[in-house]
């Protein structure tokens, strides 16, 4: 059986950058996990002494505390300047633009719409930075049950899928005068999702590893089930059963732009041994 990495996988250049922050940044606290995987959150820990906090309030007047990728939301910036808590920001510029939109097309009077899940903590980010009516959504169906002002700026979580973008657009074109759209969905995850498409459509097997509750991993395993019967999602390459592989000629890797190389590697090491 041959294995075959998809061509473009694993770490993008914001958890890339995150990673070097907190590497340069020994004895700082993340608020919140820096990115979804625990096991490079481990290694944070135990080579640099990154921790993770997963609340504001245990961060006290000099304390030391990295923003990670995701962001943070308007009113919790605020609350690190009035406690004066020392902070190094890790957000990625891709996701800081949507953030800049969002206040700039608010402040313009256009009613927002955020393609994304409400519950992520980049959208809660994002949205925090609007100063009149924000609306998030994530199919057409929730977009019929809402009305908005003629003036509508529309933005994308980062990780969101390009196809499903633009039927919320022309959507919103059909139904209003006037619609801004800005694509702030990110090359990285687009790149990633592209390279998957084109092996997970020829490989018998696929593996895509990244964390449970990396909504980037979980976009490619949801291109990978459309176009691959034996699609498996893994955090680490304990998780593989030799059974997988039976009659495959073809395996091939993908991993979410969370997912550092040494856990790939782990992958590959493993089913070669198979
Ligand atoms: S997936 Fe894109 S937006 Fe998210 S951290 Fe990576 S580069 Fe930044």
């Amino acid at each position: 059986m041959q294995i075959e990495l998809a061509k473009k996988l694993g770490f993008c250049f914001g958890v890339k950058r995150a990673i070097k922050v907190a590497e340069e940044n020994r004895d700082f606290d993340t608020f919140g996990p820096l990115i979804h995987n625990q096991q490079e959150i481990d290694r944070l820990k135990l080579n640099f002494n990154v921790g993770l906090k997963k609340n504001l309030s245990e961060f006290k007047t000099g304390d030391k505390l990295i923003i990670r990728t995701h962001g943070i939301e308007k009113k919790d910036l605020e609350i690190l300047n009035e406690r004066n808590i020392k902070y190094i920001d890790a957000t990625c510029p891709f996701v800081t633009k949507p953030q800049e939109i969002v206040r700039e097309m608010s402040n313009f009077g256009y009613d927002i719409v955020i393609f994304g899940d409400i519950n992520h903590p980049e959208i809660r980010g994002v949205m925090s930075y609007a100063s009149g009516h924000v609306s998030v959504v994530l199919d057409i169906s929730e977009l019929k049950t809402m009305r908005f002002s003629n003036k509508i700026a529309l933005v994308s979580q980062t990780t969101r899928n390009i196809d499903d973008f633009t039927k919320i657009a022309k959507y919103l074109i059909s139904e209003y005068k006037e619609v801004r759209v800005f694509n702030t969905i990110c090359n990285a995850t687009f790149e990633n999702q592209i390279a998957l498409d084109e092996l997970s459509k020829r490989a018998d097997i696929m593996l895509i590893i990244g964390g449970r509750e990396s909504s980037n991993t979980k976009q490619l395993v949801k291109i990978c089930e459309s176009n691959c019967q034996k699609c498996h999602h893994i955090e680490i390459a304990d998780e593989i059963k030799n059974e997988w592989f039976a009659n495959c000629n073809l395996c091939g890797i993908s991993a979410g732009a969370s997912t550092p190389d040494w856990i790939i590697d782990e992958v590959v090491k493993r089913i070669s041994q198979i």
